[in-house]
């Protein structure tokens, strides 16, 4: 089975019914962040009928401005989600410095509750990832998801030092970065994500589907001086371990 630990679904619109398709015939166990209440209401949705589609239920720091005086509210969502995401902090393409305090605000929150509830998160961390690391401790998280980290690698290295996995994106194979990260990090903390239809196309200008999750392993195995069959494998097991 494939590992997609980051995909947004609601953002494929009419494409929805084909990229669940693929998910089936792939067998693409997909982690389904939400940005805000609509969107994890939608996935959750999916995931009544669905086993490889896992609800995640968090608001994204694009939203944290928007819900920072109604936190109380979503305690539900937390309680019932299998994994928190996506969550996090975005300094990098936020500009507008009164956004910043509403998303630490809202990630304060998510945190308290995600160790109260013993959850998982599902993290961003952009241009905030010295901040990041400094609340996951505070908070005492278990083992965080860091999503398509781009960051300082002493920070990098210190976030593995607490035990995080990264999901490795569908910048593999086009950003120096991302080779370096993939070649330094030990297998075992290695999960894979798509990130939506338009994480690709940013890249490429190809629209991503979630079977791009093919490639990404491929291009592991090959840093990894590793089988494609081998990653693939390994990949798994890292998401079966996670949440033992
Ligand atoms: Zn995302």
């Amino acid at each position: 089975m494939y590992i997609d630990a980051h995909n947004h679904l609601d953002l494929y619109g009419d494409k929805l019914h084909k990229t669940i398709n693929i998910i089936n015939k792939k067998k693409i166990k997909t982690l389904a962040c939400s940005m805000d209440e609509k969107s994890y209401l939608l996935v959750k949705n999916l995931s009544k009928e669905n086993s490889l589609i896992v609800p995640c239920f968090g608001i994204h720091p694009w939203n944290a401005h928007k819900n920072s005086n109604y936190l109380e509210r979503f305690d539900t969502y937390i309680k019932e989600t299998p994994i928190i995401g996506e969550i996090g902090l975005d300094f990098h393409w936020v500009l507008e410095d009164y956004k910043y305090p509403h998303q630490i605000k809202v990630l304060e929150y998510f945190f308290k509750k995600a160790n109260e509830y013993n959850k998982i998160t599902n993290l961003h961390t952009k241009g905030a990832e010295y901040e990041i690391l400094k609340l996951i401790k505070q908070y005492n998280l278990r083992t965080p998801i860091i999503h398509w980290y781009s960051g300082p690698f002493d920070i990098l290295k210190k976030l593995l030092d607490y035990g995080c996995y990264f999901t490795i994106s569908v910048d593999i194979g086009y950003s120096k970065i991302t080779e370096e990260m993939v070649k330094y990090i030990p297998i075992e903390r290695i999960l894979t994500e798509t990130d939506g239809p338009t994480a690709l196309k940013w890249i490429n200008g190809k629209y991503g589907y979630p079977d791009y999750i093919i490639n990404i392993v491929e291009k592991i195995s090959t840093l990894k001086k590793i089988t494609g069959e081998e990653a693939k494998e390994k990949i798994y097991n890292n998401f079966k371990l996670l949440f033992k």
